[in-house]
């Protein structure tokens, strides 16, 4: 398939067009593979897979189509930590010919009807966020659709956050439209929201929003290194 066409349809643009299959073509990369992603791109179909994803026992990542796999041991290599997992039980009889749906070369983006117990359901829920979406392309009609489907805080207390990285080398006209759209996007997020900015050029601003007395933020030196140790102690949300 045209990679401009699989862009239209996946919404990812990849500095190359394929995963490194092991650790050794990863490391020899000239240039690092980076993959831009549009975020809650409309898909008109989107597979959904009622079961539980399969996830890497390193890293949690989840079993995709670039995962290189051996059908005879049963065993497939983690694309991000490049661990060597087991399939679990149920995908015993895996071959070639016989693949799960996560694993077919089209399905690089899936949504999982996901189980409290890992019970394969029919669920049709989980796409609710994702089929809401208009079909503009501007931030704030991606949030104003997103953010009605938004609840505003679940049952634990864990309410929606977002984070705003903003570069403050973008030319002036592009920057003011930009802000425009952001200050529409904080009016249609839900109220109990957590918002962030930060802004970046040679250094690092990390604005407190919550200070309305006057302008104020926690500024970082681009060109030091800080453990994210550091950078919590420097913004105060030690746990
Ligand atoms: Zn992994």
């Amino acid at each position: 398939m045209d990679f401009v066409e699989l862009e239209a349809i996946e919404g990812l643009r990849w500095s190359w067009n394929s995963w490194p299959p092991s650790k050794s073509e990863s490391a020899a990369l000239v240039i690092p593979l980076s993959i831009m992603c549009t975020p809650l791109m409309q898909q008109a179909e989107l597979p959904i897979l009622p079961y539980d994803p399969v996830t890497c026992l390193r890293c949690g990542a989840v079993l995709n189509p670039y995962a290189r796999v051996e059908y005879l041991s049963r065993i497939w290599f983690c694309s991000f930590c490049h661990h060597r997992n087991s399939f679990p039980h149920s995908y015993s009889n895996i071959g070639d010919t016989n693949l799960p749906a996560e694993l077919f070369p089209t399905y690089s983006a899936v949504e999982y009807s996901k189980t409290a117990h890992g019970i394969p359901n029919s669920g049709s829920n989980s796409l609710n966020w994702a089929n809401g979406l208009s079909s503009s392309s501007s931030l704030s009609s991606m949030v104003s659709s997103s953010a009605a489907s938004v609840s505003d805080g679940d049952s634990r207390g864990v309410r929606p956050a977002f984070v705003f990285v903003v570069d403050a080398c973008t030319p002036g006209d592009e920057l003011g439209v930009l802000k425009n759209e952001l200050l529409l996007v904080v009016e249609k997020l839900p109220e109990t929201a957590l918002v962030g900015l930060v802004t970046f050029d040679s250094m690092v601003r990390v604005h407190d929003l919550g200070f309305s007395e006057c302008l104020r933020a926690v500024v970082f030196h681009g060109e030091r290194e800080l453990s994210s140790l550091q950078v919590a102690g420097f913004l105060l949300c030690l746990p």
